[in-house]
């Protein structure tokens, strides 16, 4: 790059190459303009030396600069970023004692939390939304100020929550506020180039939202909206939040019966209804079915354990916060157990092994206790009790690609029969791993072998494995899109080691066995609760509840409706039969308790030894069919476990 020698002007590079000169202290805007119009228009900030910036602010001589505009996808964080303080400056207009916490952009739009006396009812969220139309109408520019730290402190003196912050930035680093006509925050920046520029937004929701995430301090108000650059994205978002709360499992399990969380029992701590149970029962069937298939060992472990037990395996020093006090009894301290590795290795460790013996795979449905903070807790998929679908496998280190081409071949059957998309991602060795680099890289290499030979398109994170060992995760998508984490498959080289995990080789001599630690499904609760909302309630055949509703047209024919509630039940259907009130009550309850099939009887079905079969989804469509048939066709479709259900 040529240097200029005219003191006056700079000289900066874009990301094709080319360079341009520029007056000394031009800014980013300055240099859009100098491009063309059309960019001057469209520019909302600037990637300057790797750093997203304002575009008002001065670029340095020799810069590499990139210029955002509403199709580059960091531009989407500025906006946001940018609505929260739009969204700060209504509030402060309409409540001007209101206190100001953080205001973030986050993966689907942002956040502000308020210190206000009591929470934002819906009403006001309205105005504030409406407020906001202002705010962005009068089109003020974001302007960024470097201020001493002494002028900080009397800008926001009556901000304690800002104050509090100010007093962690580091003494060499910059303070900088920003103003948007009557608001100013304590901000980093960087923003859009002025509230105009927020054009497609929505304030969700309000909640309360303690100081930092500590629930020993103060209870803040938090709104919550998003923003996007095209209408049209923002509808699409909006429907997404629509079918989410439609498929919500917390709404859906009330609804549907399946599961309830109450305040005398506790939070976080789940009851599994009649029809959760039922669900519950057949997923966990059909789990140990396939374990047993592929080589585990079922144990059983108690759900408490002398602490003594976690002070070998290190629990107790790096795991404590989330384990729930000790119990004292007879001066022995017991713990509620947190996961169910500790059990399974005391097992492996209470006979001899032999090399012959491995692998070694013990499954356990076992139920584990961890304390979670309350603001945490949701529903089935943050709780304090849980039962993990759990296995310690035991191998030699030789065994490593074989044991995890098994543990595909299972999750690929497993999350499959649920009709779940998945994918694959390695972790591998962080700076702080433990034991013997080359051991460790080279699991991790034959982990990728392993990946790469089963054509499976998998991310690797680098450096994002635990200090003891690579891991394997599924990564599972949903019918809305969205992403849950479906299995991992954790290597171990350092329990083993804590716990004196041997085997006796062929060498006779003793050897250190290799641990995996597996989930496939997660937990019952979490995978349960996910398959609600996968679903959207509406089970497969194979795992519903109530599998057919017999409904007979009127009493006459309720005999006949019961024989063929008998046929049904002899081949193991679950089925109702609904006497209730009349018929068309009767096919809505059954609509909306998502029941696969409705049989009806009436005369003509009772003369014909038929059945008029209404499906779910199939709204009025009846399709008469021959009894034997019914019944045939549904055990079918359950031994197959098919997914769809036909009308
Ligand atoms: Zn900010
Ligand atoms: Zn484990």
């Amino acid at each position: 790059m040529s240097t200029p020698t005219d003191r006056s002007s700079i000289c900066v590079s874009l990301p094709d190459g080319r360079e341009v000169a520029l007056p000394e202290g031009a800014t980013a805007a300055d240099l859009a303009a100098e491009i063309g119009p059309g960019l001057a228009r469209a520019a909302l900030a600037a990637i300057v030396g790797g750093e997203v910036r304002d575009l008002s602010r001065p670029l340095p001589d020799g810069a590499e600069v990139r210029l955002l505009t509403e199709r580059d996808p960091e531009a989407l964080g500025v906006l946001r970023h940018s609505a929260a303080h739009v969204l700060a400056t209504a509030v402060r207009e309409l409540v001007p004692t209101a206190g100001i916490g953080f205001g973030p952009a986050i993966d689907d739009g942002f956040y502000y939390d308020f210190d206000v006396p009591e929470p934002f009812t819906p009403d006001q969220v309205a105005a504030i939304e409406e407020r906001m139309a202002a705010v962005i109408e009068a089109d003020h520019p974001f302007e960024r100020q470097a201020v001493s730290r002494q002028e900080a402190r009397d800008l926001f003196s009556d901000d304690p929550l800002k104050l509090e912050r100010l007093g962690e930035i580091g003494d060499d680093e910059e303070i900088t506020v920003y103003r948007d006509g009557p608001f100013l925050d304590l901000c980093r920046g960087p923003h859009v180039p002025s509230t105009g520029r927020l054009r497609h937004y929505r304030l969700l929701s309000a909640a309360g939202a303690y100081w930092r995430g500590d629930e020993r301090r103060r209870m803040l108000q938090r709104i919550y909206g998003t923003a996007f650059f095209r209408a049209k994205d923002l509808r699409a978002h909006l429907h997404r939040l629509e079918e989410a709360r439609k498929r919500d499992h917390r709404v859906l399990g009330k609804r549907l019966d399946l599961f309830s969380v109450q305040e005398e029992v506790g939070a976080g701590l789940v009851l599994w209804h009649p029809h959760g149970g039922r669900v519950r029962r057949i997923v966990e069937d059909f789990l140990r079915e396939s374990l047993v298939a592929h080589g585990y060992e079922l144990v059983y472990t108690p759900h408490l354990a002398s602490e003594e037990l976690y002070r070998i395996s290190g629990h107790l020093d790096v795991f404590s916060e989330d384990m729930f006090p000790a119990m004292e009894s007879g001066g022995d301290r017991f713990r509620m157990k947190p996961m169910n590795c500790p059990h399974h290795f005391m097992i492996y460790r209470s006979q001899v092994r032999s090399y012959r013996d491995l692998p070694l795979r013990f499954a356990e449905l076992g139920t584990c206790y961890r304390y979670e903070r309350s603001g945490t807790l949701h529903g089935m998929l943050r709780v304090r009790s849980f039962t993990q679908d759990d296995a310690h496998i035991f191998i030699r280190e030789d065994q490593i690609a074989d044991e995890y081409n098994r543990l595909l071949d299972l999750g690929d059957h497993l999350l499959g029969v649920f009709g779940y998309e998945y994918r694959v991602a390695l972790s591998t060795r962080p700076e702080k791993a433990i034991g013997d680099a080359a051991i460790y890289d080279d699991a991790s290499a034959r982990l990728a072998e392993v990946l790469r030979d089963r054509g499976l398109d998998f991310e690797i994170d680098d450096g994002g494995g635990a200090f003891y060992g690579p891991k394997v995760d599924i990564l599972v998508t949903d019918a809305l899109g969205r992403e849950w984490q479906g299995g991992t498959f954790q290597l171990d080289f350092l329990m083993p080691e804590r716990f004196g995990l041997e085997y006796v080789g062929q060498d006779n001599r003793r050897h250190q066995v290799v641990v995996v630690h597996r989930t496939l499904l997660g937990s019952m609760e979490r995978f349960v609760g996910g398959l609600i909302e996968h679903y959207g309630g509406a089970f497969p055949l194979w795992l519903a509840p109530v599998q057919v509703r017999v409904l007979p047209v009127s009493e006459q024919w309720d005999g006949s409706a019961a024989e063929l509630v008998a046929q049904l039940s002899a081949v193991g259907l679950r089925v109702e039969l609904d006497q209730r009130d009349t018929l068309g009550y009767r096919i809505r309850a059954a609509e909306t308790m998502k029941v696969p099939y409705m049989a009806i009887v009436g005369e003509r079905e009772a003369e014909a030894g038929t059945v008029a079969v209404r499906a779910r989804g199939a709204r009025r469509k009846q399709v008469a069919m021959e009894r034997g048939e019914f019944v045939s066709r549904l055990a079918d479709e359950v031994e197959r476990r098919v997914l769809a259900v036909r009308g």
